[in-house]
């Protein structure tokens, strides 16, 4: 692997870049450097077929200076230390860009679940669940579903924590299934703030939502919800992907329809009516959005030369490397970073836990308004931030600013705040049970 293509250089790199703009102090800059915790498991399966397979496991805590650490839980056979350690940094940033009481954490099996039986993946849930144990808990660290995870695994895990405890922990993961104390609006949330701030960057731009085409690369949970609200907002998805292609279509593709295909299993290249392009080639197509929501590291310095979309909005994590980022940069591509594009999800999962914990439960038209009061509530916080480093002599940011969010300014990032969207539809809430 070329070593622009290791994750947690690239975190590490986008650390050292910001620490130098801020002026971050040294010792700041090197604690943030290190995560603060990281286990490695070994977690023995009995397989359908009667034999035992020992998948490997981890769980990585980044900081917790601003509260608990929350962060998913990823099931991919790419899964690696360097890129679940990457994960939770970038989960640090991301709960404090919106503000949130939360450190960062990720963690990860290898393994690949579209090969394994539901009692298969229930075994790995909870085997891993048990050797993660010691970590997790709703007042030190919070997973949440992601890649190939879903609100079942998280019942999963959230039933073998409880056994363990002797009570029903609510608050230990978020993105549980509604009937197992879920919130509302989880499931879409992360597609919902990828739309706000897609909705935002257009509003920056001048550029008329229905006037747009977009691209959605990765047409899971985050990529289809993304589509499926930036359509009723006028935009015109002209292609999509998933792990097994893709499918363009330049007088538009049904959003509806690409969400069946899915949901019976199959893959968005059983759409029709469309012709197949391969996931390299969907990202360089004559789009005005791009929407990268599948994994990492997938706008390298090699593809971005290429790349036409006026805005690329990040919806997976780290999905441009740092030497591309400067290349889109250079070329005017407006890029919403991904600490702010997806994080819509943790916001609701905030939600969720408030909720968990004092069993005290919403219903959706007030998450969806609090999630969208957050997303667009960035210029208080950046307010709050410039106010705090204004207060320090040396113009450092201090281990006490800890409790500030970033804020984003120039020409790469978002406009702060803006105008309220009025216009973001709803989408009627319904659970996964399966992988996607
Ligand atoms: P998901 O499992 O629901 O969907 C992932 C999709 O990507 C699937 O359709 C899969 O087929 C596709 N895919 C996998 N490999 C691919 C490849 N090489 N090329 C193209 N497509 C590929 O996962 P998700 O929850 O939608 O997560 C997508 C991204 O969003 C990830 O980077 C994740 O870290 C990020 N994210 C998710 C959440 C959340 O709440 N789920 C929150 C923040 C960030």
């Amino acid at each position: 692997m070329p070593q622009e293509m290791n994750p947690h250089d690239h975190a590490l790199e986008q650390l050292d870049k910001a620490a130098q703009l801020m002026n971050l102090d040294p010792t700041l800059h090197k604690i943030f450097s290190k995560p603060k915790r990281v286990l490695e498991v070994s977690i023995p399966v009995e397989m359908d077929s009667g034999e035992y397979e020992v998948f490997t496991g981890y769980r990585v805590q980044h900081n917790f200076n601003r509260g608990p650490t929350k962060g998913g839980i990823r099931y991919h056979p790419a899964v690696t230390l360097d890129e679940i350690k990457a994960l939770a940094m970038w989960m640090t940033w991301k709960c404090a860009v919106v503000n949130i009481p939360y450190g960062g954490a990720k963690g990860g099996v290898v393994c690949n679940p579209k090969q394994m039986g539901t009692k298969e993946l229930e075994h790995l849930t909870r085997r891993f669940t048990v050797e993660i144990i010691g970590m997790i808990g709703p007042d030190s660290d919070i997973p949440a579903p992601d890649v190939y995870t879903n609100p079942q695994v998280m019942a999963w895990m959230m039933d073998t924590y409880s056994i363990v405890k002797g009570s029903r922990v609510l608050g230990v993961v978020t993105g549980k299934p509604l009937s197992a104390g879920g919130s509302h609006g989880r499931r879409e949330a992360t597609g919902r703030g990828t739309a706000i701030t897609t909705l935002n960057a257009c509003r920056h731009l001048k550029m008329n939502p229905e006037e747009l085409r977009l691209v959605v690369q990765g047409f899971g949970n985050v990529g289809s919800v993304s589509a499926k609200i930036l359509d009723e907002a006028g935009l015109r998805l002209i292609a999509a992907s998933d792990s097994q292609g893709g499918v363009y279509n330049p007088r538009g593709l049904e959003v509806a329809k690409l969400v069946e295909v899915k949901a019976q299993g199959g893959s968005v290249i059983h759409y029709g009516d469309a012709d197949r392009v391969s996931n390299e080639e969907l990202l360089e197509l004559e789009t005005d959005i791009l929407i990268p929501a599948a994994l990492e590291h997938v706008i390298t310095e090699e593809n971005a030369p290429r790349i036409k979309a006026r805005i690329v909005a990040e919806a997976a994590n780290g999905p441009t490397t740092v030497g591309a980022d400067a290349i889109l940069e250079d070329r005017g591509v407006f890029v919403a970073p991904d600490i702010l594009t997806n994080a819509g999800g943790v916001v609701v999962s905030y939600f969720e836990w408030i909720q968990g914990t004092q069993s005290f439960f919403w219903d959706e038209a007030t998450v969806n308004e609090q999630l969208e009061r957050i997303m667009q509530g960035l210029r208080g916080c950046a307010g709050a931030s410039r106010r705090t480093d204004s207060g320090n002599a040396d113009g450092r940011a201090h281990s006490g600013d800890l409790t500030g969010c970033g804020g984003h300014d120039g020409q790469r990032h978002l406009p702060l705040g803006g105008a309220t969207l009025k216009s973001i539809p709803s989408w009627k809430t319904r659970e996964r049970n399966t992988v996607a």
